[in-house]
């Protein structure tokens, strides 16, 4: 996980520069060297040769030499994913045809058609920031990764490689693209490494990506990592080492080390239980892995785990058994959770040598045991393939929805579901009897009435459970009902139910298209693309589709069209100027005015420099935050980087994107909610007011308190200037006798 960017700087003259080229290219080939085939060898070396050559007067940002990317996707490509020479030599061409004069035929004719195939789908994703303008691009290119995906696996698996090396190096990039990668990289690549079983490109994606995204959060949870390491290196040498001892004895041969958590799934915890780092009881899992015969894997993962139960109690609801039944990315694994020394919990995981490969390298190592055992897993991951395909093939899906949709899925749990007849059905938590029916075919879930589960009787809705049997039962007379989008999780009932009311509802906009011309006839006004576009912002719609259905069922109502000043033959709607009722107004003469176009910095308060904004209520932001603003249609605006819609905004809409910071200003107050718990004691509400209205003299606006066995929880919001006022409260609440928790929270309004 430690590769570590060739190390560059301004002083390195020509010669040096060649000397590090050729020293990455040879570690390429050292990785390579157990699959390296007769004739291989040539074959790279006129691939490196064509890449050099290409990226000769190329730089990247950093100022080192361009082809030293290309190189260290090669190599995350062998090392850490496990793929051979056909992916090294596409990793080193990756950008070729895309940056430079080499075309798609050149290297057809130089490697064959299979190598320019994967080129060809890598050139077919781009990049987010490369692509200008609107969201339906963005979403579409999303789309296409996921349908290569369904192509070729090792397109994306080179993608990812790809991606990661530039989130290691993102660095040099500005803070606008820091941003935007990140946030695409958490928002779509991490989902897609998890699904595919790279767990440690995964985390260290999310890692990466919140280092940017949440600078100072990552540092701080870095720090309390460091600080803590010595105590847990010593625990867990006490804890492993009367398991290693049995396992000698037994005459196991193995390895076991305690792992740190990621700081991503740390801070996840933090947030999700609202604790304390502190209170993270599994910063580290143990982790045992085992040589082991094929045939005596389940055995043998079974007796390890009878040996760690004899020192260390196991907790009741905490053993995964991911052998029996692997997950459906292929993971296989025994987890458990034991009482530790000194009353902690460990999570404590054993494997064999082949699960954790396949742990580490997903994918790609179940294409190298696929002559060895027969596997399940195997099967698996073909069906998730054939599933993705399945979802992908209608083209009229919405694709920001069907990325969200899809997302859901990629990082569900899941639970198996049986058929009458026995099969297997892999299906996220939570999965309904209907999601059920459209996982067997689309058709069975429009057509379902309900089902039998267990042999009972019960109705579409039914939350399904992992070992339930499931039978469908349907009625020709069936026709989906919208309400069904209500309690379906899946991606494909999703897709199933909306695709077939679009379907419907495209009959109807039909008429709604032809009511509007006819009025626009009589008005005497063309019916062109301006016109639509001008009168989908003024009924707010986003797609034409939208308006034309709006007005066929009657929500929009074409009297209002009145209200359009006619200029020969375009209409102008007369409330697009912004309207100026703004909560937060930046300077008393009460001026204000939509950001000019192409001006990137937006300054609050400056006199100079007054934008209409609004601070978002999903994250509240306040001077001092992180931040960024979000053109909207009326105004700016403002959203923490760390808010829980960052990823999604950042990485879908990329252009609407505006960077921002906040200027020195002491006299508005902004409103921040801070949420408190500790021990219920009869004073415990006058200190808090105490601290805040009396020794900071803030401006509180509500507090509640709940109140139960002595623990209380308490949410307070207050007015105050910025971050380092906000800090300090919490520091000086966090010293009180009695409270526990002090956290900002994202929205007052929660
Ligand atoms: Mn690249």
């Amino acid at each position: 996980m430690d590769t570590k960017p060739a190390v560059y700087s301004d002083t390195i003259n020509e010669e040096e520069e060649k000397k590090i080229i050729l020293r990455e290219y040879r570690a390429l080939l050292r990785a390579l060297r157990e699959r390296i085939k007769k004739g291989d060898k040539t074959k790279l070396r006129n691939a490196f040769e064509m890449a050099v050559e290409a990226h000769k007067d190329m730089r990247r940002k950093s100022g080192a030499p361009y082809i030293l990317h290309p190189l260290a996707v090669a190599r995350i490509v062998v090392e850490e994913i496990g793929l051979g020479i056909t992916s090294s030599i596409c990793s080193l061409l990756h950008d070729t045809v895309e940056d430079t004069e080499i075309t798609l035929d050149d290297i057809k004719h130089e490697f064959g058609e299979n190598i320019a195939k994967i080129i060809d789908g890598l050139t077919k994703i781009s990049n987010v920031v490369d692509i200008k303008g609107d969201t339906t691009k963005q979403a579409e290119n999303f789309r296409k990764i996921l349908l290569t995906l369904a192509e070729d696996p090792r397109v994306i698996l080179i993608k990812l490689a790809d991606r990661l090396h530039n989130m290691r190096t993102l660095e040099s990039l500005n803070r606008e693209k820091q941003l935007r990668i990140a946030s695409e990289t958490s928002y779509i690549y991490a989902p897609l490494a998890h699904r595919l079983g790279l767990y440690e490109i995964k985390s260290e994606m999310e890692d990466l990506a919140m280092k940017y995204t949440q600078p100072e959060t990552y540092t701080e949870i870095a720090r309390w990592l460091k600080e803590t390491k010595r105590d847990r290196t010593r625990y867990i040498n006490e804890f492993i080492k009367p398991i290693k001892d049995e396992l000698t004895n037994a005459g196991f041969e193995f390895q076991i080390y305690g792992r740190p958590k990621s700081i991503h799934s740390i801070w996840t915890k933090m947030r999700k239980k609202h604790v304390a780092f502190e209170e993270v009881y599994d910063l580290f899992a143990i982790r045992v892995i085992i040589k082991s015969l094929p045939e005596k894997e389940k055995e043998d993962c079974w007796k390890v785990y009878s040996l760690v139960t004899k020192f260390y109690h196991p907790g009741a609801e905490r053993l995964r058994d991911w052998i029996s039944v692997p997950k459906g990315n292929g993971y296989e694994a025994l987890h458990t959770t034991v009482m530790g020394p000194g009353g902690k919990w460990v999570e404590v995981q054993i494997r064999t040598e082949r699960m954790n490969e396949i742990a580490e390298k997903g994918l790609a190592a179940h294409w190298k045991y696929k002559d060895g055992a027969p596997s399940a897993q195997e099967n698996k991951l073909d069906s998730f393939l054939v599933h993705l395909r399945e979802v992908l093939k209608n083209p009229e899906t919405d694709t920001i929805d069907f990325i969200q949709d899809f997302k859901l899925d990629l990082f569900t749990e899941e639970i198996y579901i049986y058929t009458p007849k026995g099969d297997m059905r892999v299906l996220p938590k939570n999965a309904t009897a209907l999601d059920f029916a459209f996982d067997i075919h689309t058709v069975l879930g429009m057509r379902c009435i309900g089902a039998k589960v267990n042999y009972k009787l019960v109705p579409l809705s039914h939350v399904l459970k992992s070992g339930d049997q499931v039978e469908v039962i349907t009625s020709s007379k069936q026709r989906p009902s919208e309400d069904w989008l209500n309690f379906v999780i899946t991606a494909k009932a999703k897709s199933g139910i909306k695709n077939y009311f679009k379907d419907e509802k495209r009959k109807v906009a039909e008429d709604g298209k032809q009511l509007l011309k006819n009025k626009l006839d009589a008005m005497g006004v063309a019916m062109s693309p301006h016109n639509v576009n001008e009168l989908m912002a003024f009924f707010r719609m986003h797609t034409p589709f939208d308006l034309f259905y709006g007005i066929a069922v009657g929500s929009l109502d074409l009297k209002d069209i009145r209200e359009f000043a006619i200029q020969g033959d375009k209409l102008t709607s007369p409330f697009r100027e912004p309207k100026p009722e703004v909560k937060h107004y930046v300077d008393d003469e009460n001026k204000q005015k939509a950001p000019p176009k192409g001006q990137e910095v937006v300054i609050f308060g400056d006199h100079a420099d007054k934008v209409l904004y609004k601070l978002a209520q999903c994250c509240q932001p306040i001077p001092g935050d992180d931040v960024f603003g979000f053109k909207t249609s009326d105004g700016v605006k403002i959203h923490r980087t760390d808010c829980p819609n960052a990823a999604k905004l950042l990485a879908n809409y990329g252009h609407r994107i505006i960077r921002t910071k906040w200027a020195k200003n002491k006299e508005i107050s902004f409103l921040s909610g801070i949420r408190l718990t500790g021990l219920d004691d009869v004073g415990v509400i006058q200190k808090i007011t105490n601290v805040i209205s009396g020794d900071l003299k803030m401006n509180m606006r509500s507090l509640s308190l709940d109140s139960k066995d002595g623990i209380f929880e308490g949410n307070i919001t207050v007015f105050v200037h910025d971050r380092e006022e906000l800090n300090a409260l919490c520091n000086k609440l966090g010293a009180l006798e009695g409270i526990h928790t002090v956290e900002r929270l994202d929205s007052p309004y929660e």
